[in-house]
């Protein structure tokens, strides 16, 4: 049986990166919620690190993610982040330890939803570079820790409102790579027929072409 810890990531006294009407922290938990409903949904071992609006210091979010399903390669963990800092897409980030197969897909699907893809990368500690940066990554044992950056809320391209209109599709999209990845049969939302609006579309709104 598949196994997926999800992470909403920051939370109560932090809220993360926040502008143009997003919080962090909101997003991440709402991405994590729909990601855990649809993994549920769709037959896996799912477990998410906070479902509230909770404070959690990296040491507990650590010790969440290992005691969700202990410390086993076969364990996938999914932190949510929105980016900030001016850019513009998509980024995910995977451990020392792993190939980049599963980010990857991610970035594979994300792209198809509509959302321009920067990388997958990996990034080290500068004072020991055998070791991750992030703690996401250098404290999770052997799991298979990725971290997804969404998009950028400080963007100026299109990124404010594709996180704002879209973020439902992008957190179908990474099921969708989960599943793909351990080779299981991937079902759409039952009764959703939904469609993503990408730059260059004509929207018709009553008679008028917008
Ligand atoms: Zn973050």
């Amino acid at each position: 049986m598949a196994k997926v810890v999800i992470d909403a990531g920051h939370g109560g006294n932090d809220p993360g990166a926040s502008g143009n009407g997003i919080v962090e922290k909101e997003y991440t938990l709402k991405i994590s919620q729909y990601i855990y409903d649809r993994l549920k949904d769709l037959g896996l071992d799912v477990k998410m690190t906070r479902t509230t609006d909770e404070t959690l210091s990296p040491t507990e979010r650590v010790d969440r993610v290992l005691d969700a399903f202990g410390n086993d390669s076969d364990v996938i963990v999914i932190s949510n982040h929105i980016n900030a800092g001016g850019g513009d897409g998509a980024e995910v980030i995977y451990a020392l330890r792993n190939k980049n197969t599963l980010s990857n897909l991610i970035l594979r699907e994300l792209e198809s939803e509509g959302q321009n893809i920067r990388k997958a990368y990996q990034r080290r500690l500068p004072s020991d570079t055998s070791k991750d940066y992030y703690f996401m990554q250098r404290n999770t044992g052997n799991t298979e820790a990725i971290t997804i950056e969404y998009g950028f809320l400080d963007s100026k391209g299109d990124d404010v409102n594709q996180l704002k209109n879209n973020w439902k599709n992008y957190a179908e999209a990474v099921v969708r790579a989960i599943v793909e990845y351990l080779n299981l049969s991937y079902t759409p939302v039952p009764g959703e027929n939904y469609y993503t609006v990408v730059s260059g579309d004509k929207i018709f709104m009553g008679n008028n072409e917008q």
